[in-house]
């Protein structure tokens, strides 16, 4: 049987996509149709759309694998002695093989399927960080954390008498490097820190940072929801112990992601769950927990959304992603200098390494109407604290206007979203 393909009811908006305006090569025309809801107008306009760090659109061939499925494959893995059970187990772990390829893993045990970043930090935190940690040890975060980098830390540091320990950002929304060293100490058990900030858009030097916690004693957990859509990552290289992303913001699925764990790390830490799956066996006296990363994946997982997972990283391949970052970082170049157009308007993150992330405040008017009246044009944007409040203090705000960019967005995007807030000051000016 083949399926249908899937695509949107509406017909596409006339407008020639542009190209990408800078030296990346992507094929923007060919590339934006690979997106269906790129074609659904919203509010009769088309659609442009900006909340790339919230979720990524999925293209085709993601949508069609996941249907594909539940249309032909469908079936529990690793139990079954059937076809479709073991056509379903081979799918899903060649996953965990290109995930590995992907992140630059050794092992493919050193990869855990899970819902998201969110699971992995609690994950982390539950099952290496607990059973480690005591009254006076340290866990090292820095002032730019989203909030799922924050509250698994915090609620450890409780179970545990451990100490959250914050290290400062400046104007720019950068980690003041200085003073995130002089809080490393021999107390300090975990380091973790986003490599990409989604709330301002700043890339964290990673690896310096990773060398120095594992020189002082720490494990570093690093939080790859905003880098893994947009830069190449080699854990190998980076040296991290931990490294996670969330599948829907790669365009892949919701509902899935992946966890890399060093191998020693991962063997020597209990399960997180119990359940199926997870277990050698079972006895009312005595359970034996399976091999890694079975170990950390109780009960049926999110099957197709692996599946889903897998194409967004075959997607994220074909285009490549040095060719992403160099379109995105035009994108933001083009977008800073043009919101700069707007008088009033303030942007909150301004660091020298920033990923295409455009988070402002626009005098007089409130974050949710510029977002409200930016709806209006078809234009999604993000407005609010992005779950990073901490990160809107540190800059007097309760919220800010977000846009994030994607790969698919051009200049014709960041023209409109321009023109829109001319008409927000316009209202509120
Ligand atoms: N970390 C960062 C930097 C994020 O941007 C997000 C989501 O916005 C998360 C963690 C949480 O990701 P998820 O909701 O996919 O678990």
């Amino acid at each position: 049987m083949s399926t249908t393909p899937i695509t949107p009811e509406s017909t596409p908006q006339g407008r020639t996509p542009a190209t990408t305006g800078d030296r990346s090569g992507l094929p923007m025309e060919a590339l934006r149709r690979e997106f269906p809801i790129l074609r659904v107008p919203v509010r009769g306009r088309r659609l442009v759309y900006l909340d790339n760090a919230a979720t990524t659109q999925k293209p085709q061939s993601v949508i069609e694998a996941v249907a594909r499925y539940y249309f032909r494959q469908n079936a529990n893995i690793h139990r079954g002695v059937h076809y479709l059970s073991m056509e379903a187990t081979q799918a899903y772990e060649e996953v965990r093989e290109k995930t590995r390829r992907f992140l630059g893993a050794r092992d493919t045990r050193e990869i855990v399927f899970l819902r998201g970043t969110t699971e992995a930090v609690n994950l982390v935190a539950q099952s290496y960080g607990r059973p480690l940690l005591g009254p006076g040890d340290e866990i090292l975060i820095t002032h730019l954390e989203h909030h799922s980098n924050i509250v698994p830390w915090q609620m450890v540091c409780r179970q545990t008498g451990a100490i959250l320990r914050v290290a400062p950002i400046d104007d720019r929304g950068e980690v003041v490097l200085e003073e995130w060293k002089q809080l490393l100490s021999p107390r300090t058990r975990i380091a973790a820190f986003a490599h990409v900030s989604n709330a301002l858009g700043t890339i964290n030097p990673i690896r310096e940072m990773t060398a120095l916690a594992r020189a002082a004693g720490a494990a570093v957990f690093i939080d790859g929801a905003q880098a893994a859509a947009h830069t190449p990552i080699r854990v190998d290289e980076i040296d991290c112990d931990f490294y996670c992303v969330s599948g829907h913001k790669m365009y892949g699925p919701t509902g899935i992601g992946a966890l890399y764990g060093r191998l020693e790390l991962l063997e020597s830490m209990p399960p997180y769950q119990g359940g199926g799956d997870m277990i050698a066996s079972v006895t009312f006296e005595e359970t034996v927990y399976n091999e890694l990363p079975h170990k950390f994946e109780a009960g049926t997982p999110n099957i197709a959304g692996t599946i889903g997972l897998g194409k967004a990283i075959d997607f994220l391949q074909e285009h490549g992603l040095e060719r992403i970052a160099a379109h995105e970082d035009a994108l933001l170049d083009y977008g800073t200098n043009r919101l700069r157009e707007i008088e009033g308007l303030r942007l909150v993150g301004t660091a020298r390494h920033k990923a295409a992330i455009l988070g402002f405040t626009v005098d007089g008017a409130h974050p949710h109407d510029v977002g409200t009246i930016l709806d209006q044009e078809g234009i999604a944007v993000r407005a609010g604290h992005h779950c990073a409040q901490p990160a809107m203090e540190r800059f007097g705000v309760a919220a800010t206007v977000r846009a994030s960019l994607g790969i698919y967005n051009d200049k014709d995007d960041i023209d409109d979203l321009i023109a829109g807030l001319h008409k927000v000051r316009e209202l509120f000016g």
